[in-house]
């Protein structure tokens, strides 16, 4: 009898994929989807080769953020082909069910659609794949840090103690599955009034910076909450490809850059 090869064992890296980073967050609406289209495109712009994993299972948004519909090919049934828009490689769980038909998976369905979207999608040679996560601390999360190597984990939450609250709990976890942190985003900071400039905080200011500082793990930026970021992403165009020259779009280079 030969020995069998032993199965492999822990965390697994995508074929061709250079490195995995999560972006995650505690709650939902809090902009993880928004920031993760904008960093894909940015990190595009500057000539790495990206894909966008949209694994928000129940609201998945990235073909809408960027701007791509249709079903993925699968000629053979078994490897899917991607879609790609603003040179993003992009595949969304939300691409495999239709637009307005409840997602109610159990978790082992979510933990296979996850691993099928890792394995089976012809994901080509990339730099960054970039993996957008449901929010909270459930199934997908730890599926996808058990399951594959994540190189590193990005905390998206806005100033409010509720989100940061779960916020903290989500750095817990990536903490306990050996994800490193790569820093948190303080989303919707502040409000400048497109009008008369007034500045609001309309979720407070500052927590997030708090946060990182007492978590020790570094505030990779603080995003406006600004109508220019919210029509963008809802027409398909991220901020950093329709206003590349924008102070917006120049902030998310600035978080790109550090990745
Ligand atoms: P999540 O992925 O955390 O659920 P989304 O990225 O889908 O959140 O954002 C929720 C809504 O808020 C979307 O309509 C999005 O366009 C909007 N949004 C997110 N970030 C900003 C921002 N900085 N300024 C204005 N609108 C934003």
């Amino acid at each position: 009898l030969k020995p069998k090869p032993a199965a492999p064992q822990g965390p697994q890296k995508v074929p061709g994929v250079d490195r995995i980073l999560a972006i995650a967050s505690g709650k939902g609406g809090v902009g993880k989807s928004t920031v993760s289209a904008n960093l894909a495109c940015a990190l595009a712009a500057e000539g790495r080769r990206v894909g966008l994993l949209d694994a928000d299972v129940y609201g998945p948004s990235q073909p809408r953020m960027l701007g791509v519909s249709g079903r993925p090919a699968s000629p053979d049934g078994k490897i899917i082909l991607p879609l790609r828009n603003h040179g993003v490689t992009m595949m969304s769980m939300g691409l495999m069910t239709n637009d307005d038909q409840a997602v109610v998976w159990r978790g082992p369905m979510l933990m296979g659609a996850l691993q099928q979207m890792m394995t089976q999608v012809q994901w080509g040679a990339l730099d960054v794949l970039i993996v957008d996560l449901p929010p909270g601390t459930g199934d997908v999360q730890m599926t996808l840090a058990q399951k594959s190597q994540v190189d590193g984990a990005i905390i998206v939450s806005t100033p409010q103690d509720i989100a940061l609250l779960d916020a903290r709990k989500g750095i817990d976890m990536f903490q306990q599955l050996n994800v490193p942190i790569l820093g948190m985003i303080e989303n919707m900071s502040t409000h400048i009034c497109s009008n008369c400039g007034h500045e609001e905080h309309v979720f407070g200011h500052g927590g997030v910076a708090a946060e990182a500082d007492k978590l020790n793990v570094p505030l990779l930026a603080e995003i406006p909450l600004d109508l220019q970021i919210r029509m963008a992403a809802d027409g398909g165009a991220p901020i950093v490809t329709s206003q590349p020259d924008s102070a917006q779009a120049k902030a998310f280079h600035a978080i790109a850059q550090t990745l």
